[in-house]
C-alpha cells in the first residue's frame, strides 16, 4: 500500500517536454490539498516561452508519429494502459491528496482514465477510408483519414485524469502530436501520466505537459502559432465560447466539452427505489463536481414526496463527509473556497425565494472546503440553482403534472449535456429520451460515461465528442484523392 508520504515525495514537478524540464526563471506555483487547506508540493510554473517549447518539440515529433505503424502507436497506448493499471492506487491517491474526492472515486476515475488508452490502442488499428468508383464514371474517388497534426489540450481540476486521457488516447492513436495544459488546481496527475507514457516507450515530443497558474498567458502563444491544428478543451462555458473566439485566427479544429445542468427526471410510472438509487450517483459522483451531475431533480407529483423522503433518508445513511483519504469517507471537500461560496451563494439564493432545506445546507467551518450533501424541496422556479451549473452535492427537488411539462421543464435550460429519465414505459423513455436536448440520455441509469460511448452536448455544452468510434475522428482530417 502506498503512502500519502511516498506519492507526495516522488511525485514529478517539473514540466515536461520529452522528459522533465524547469520552467523557464524556475517559477513554481502552490498546489493545495482540499481537504486541509494546506500546500502539497510546488509545481513547475510554464511561462509563454516554454509553451512554444512544448509546440517545437510537438512539431518536431509530430512526422515520425504520424509515420509510425498504427500497431505501434496502439501497443504502446496498451504498454500505458497496463502501467497506469498497475500502479492504480498511486494514482487514485495523488488525485485525492489534489481534488479531494473520496478515495473510492479516484479509484474508479483510474479505471475510467486508464481505459481510454485500451479502448483506443485497439481504436489506432481501425482508422478506415473509403473507394468507389464515381457515379459519373469519370473516375475512382478515394477517401482517406489523416492525423490533423500538433494539438492543444486544456482540461479542468474535476477529473486530473480521465478529462486528459478521454483527449491524449484518441489523438494518440490518430499520430496527433498533444501539449495538455492542466487545470493549476490539480496539476500533479498529469505530469505523473506523462511519466508513465515516457516509461511506456512513448517518443519524446508527442506528449508534453505545460503546467501554470497563468493558463491565458501560456496558451495565447500556442493559439496564434500556425503549427498548431487543434484545440480541444474541456471546462466551463465560459471559457470555452472565449477559446473558440481566440481559435478563430488560427482556424483551428476545435472540440468543447464544456458546462451542463443535467436534468434528472422521474415518472409516476417509475421504480422510485431504483430511481432514488440513480439519484445518488447522478449527484454524488464526483461529490457533484461533475459536468454530468444531476443538477435538478424534476419529480412527478403523485411520487414527488416519497422520492424525496427516500433520497433524503439514503443520503443521511450513506453519505459520510471528511477527507477524501479517510478510507470512512464517501464525500470529500470541494476543490475551494470559492467552489465552497458558489455552492454557498446557491442554495442561499433558493432558500430565500422559499426553498425548504430537508439535508444539509450549510457550509463546514475550515479547515479544508467542506459542504454537505444536501436536498432542497419547494424549490420556485426563478432560483438560480435550476438554471446555474451548482458543482456541488446539493439536489433541489421539484414536481410537474404532466410528461409535455416534464421534458418542457427538463429543457427549460441553456446547457444540453445529459439528461436522466426513470419510467417503466418503453414507448415513454424513447418519446422523452427524443425529447431531450442533450447530447446524452441515461434511461433509468444514473451514470452514463463509458469509454466506448460518444461523450459530449449540445447547446452551451459544447460540441464534438469524445469516447467511442466518434472519439477518434475528432483527431482526423479527410482527404479526398482523385484517381483516373
Ligand atoms: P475552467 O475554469 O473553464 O477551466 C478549465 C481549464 O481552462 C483549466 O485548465 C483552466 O486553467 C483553463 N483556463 C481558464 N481560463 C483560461 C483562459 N483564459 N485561457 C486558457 N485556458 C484557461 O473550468 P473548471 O472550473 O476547471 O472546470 C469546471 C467546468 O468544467 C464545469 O463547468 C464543468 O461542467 C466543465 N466540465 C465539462 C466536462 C464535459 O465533458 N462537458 C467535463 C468536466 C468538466 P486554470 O486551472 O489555471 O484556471
Amino acid at each position: 500500500m502506498v503512502s500519502e508520504r511516498e506519492v507526495l515525495e516522488s511525485v514529478p514537478t517539473k514540466l515536461w517536454i520529452g522528459g522533465p524540464v524547469e520552467a523557464t526563471g524556475a517559477a513554481t506555483f502552490p498546489v493545495y490539498d482540499p481537504a486541509t487547506g494546506k500546500v502539497l508540493v510546488e509545481v513547475a510554473d510554464a511561462t509563454p516561452q516554454d509553451a512554444v517549447r512544448a509546440l517545437d518539440a510537438a512539431v518536431a515529433a509530430q512526422a515520425d508519429w504520424a509515420a509510425t505503424p498504427a500497431r505501434e502507436r496502439g501497443e504502446i497506448l496498451r504498454a500505458v494502459f497496463d502501467r497506469i493499471t498497475a500502479r492504480a492506487e498511486e494514482f487514485a491517491l495523488l488525485m485525492t491528496l489534489e481534488m479531494g474526492k473520496a478515495l473510492p472515486e479516484s479509484r474508479n476515475e483510474v479505471r475510467y482514465g486508464a481505459e481510454f488508452f485500451r479502448w483506443f490502442s485497439e481504436e489506432a488499428v481501425r482508422i478506415h477510408g473509403r473507394f468507389l468508383h464515381a457515379p459519373s464514371g469519370s473516375g475512382r474517388i478515394m477517401v482517406h483519414k489523416q492525423p490533423v497534426g500538433p494539438c492543444l489540450a486544456i482540461t479542468p481540476w474535476n477529473f486530473p485524469l480521465a478529462m486528459g486521457t478521454r483527449k491524449i488516447g484518441p489523438a494518440l492513436a490518430a499520430g496527433c502530436t498533444m501539449i495538455v495544459k492542466p487545470a493549476s488546481a490539480t496539476p500533479l496527475t498529469m505530469l505523473l501520466l506523462a511519466q508513465v507514457c515516457g516509461e511506456a516507450g512513448l517518443p519524446d515530443g508527442v506528449l508534453s505537459v505545460i503546467t501554470s497558474s497563468k493558463s491565458g498567458a501560456v496558451t495565447q502563444p500556442l493559439l496564434d502559432d500556425p503549427r498548431l491544428r487543434k484545440l480541444t478543451f474541456t471546462g466551463s462555458t465560459e471559457v470555452g465560447k472565449s477559446l473558440v473566439e481566440k481559435s478563430a485566427n488560427g482556424l483551428l479544429r476545435t472540440s468543447m466539452e464544456l458546462g451542463g445542468n443535467a436534468p434528472f427526471v422521474v415518472f409516476d410510472d417509475a421504480d422510485i427505489d431504483a430511481a432514488v438509487e440513480g439519484a445518488l450517483l447522478a449527484k454524488l459522483r464526483n461529490g457533484g463536481e461533475a459536468c454530468t451531475a444531476a443538477n435538478r431533480f424534476h419529480v412527478h407529483n403523485d411520487v414527488l414526496a416519497e422520492f424525496t423522503d427516500k433520497l433524503v433518508a439514503a443520503m443521511t445513511e450513506q453519505v459520510k463527509l471528511g477527507p477524501g483519504s479517510d478510507p470512512d469517507t464517501t464525500l470529500g471537500p470541494l476543490i475551494n473556497e470559492e467552489q465552497v461560496n458558489i455552492v454557498r451563494e446557491l442554495v442561499d439564493d433558493a432558500v430565500a425565494l422559499g426553498a425548504r432545506v430537508r439535508l444539509g445546507g450549510k457550509a463546514h467551518d475550515g479547515p479544508g472546503w467542506f459542504y454537505p450533501a444536501t436536498v432542497l424541496s419547494d424549490v420556485p422556479q426563478e432560483a438560480r440553482i435550476l438554471r446555474e451549473e451548482v458543482f456541488g452535492p446539493v439536489a433541489p427537488v421539484i414536481g410537474f403534472d404532466t410528461e409535455e411539462e416534464g421534458v418542457a421543464a427538463a429543457n427549460d435550460t441553456q446547457f444540453g449535456l445529459v439528461s436522466y429519465v426513470y419510467t417503466r414505459d418503453l414507448d415513454r423513455a424513447l418519446r422523452v429520451a427524443e425529447g431531450l436536448e442533450s447530447g446524452m440520455v441515461g434511461v433509468n441509469r444514473g451514470v452514463i460515461s463509458d469509454p466506448a460511448a460518444p461523450f459530449g452536448g449540445v447547446k452551451a455544452s459544447g460540441f464534438g465528442r469524445e469516447g467511442g468510434t466518434e472519439g477518434i475522428e475528432e483527431y482526423l482530417s479527410t482527404k479526398y484523392i482523385a484517381l483516373t
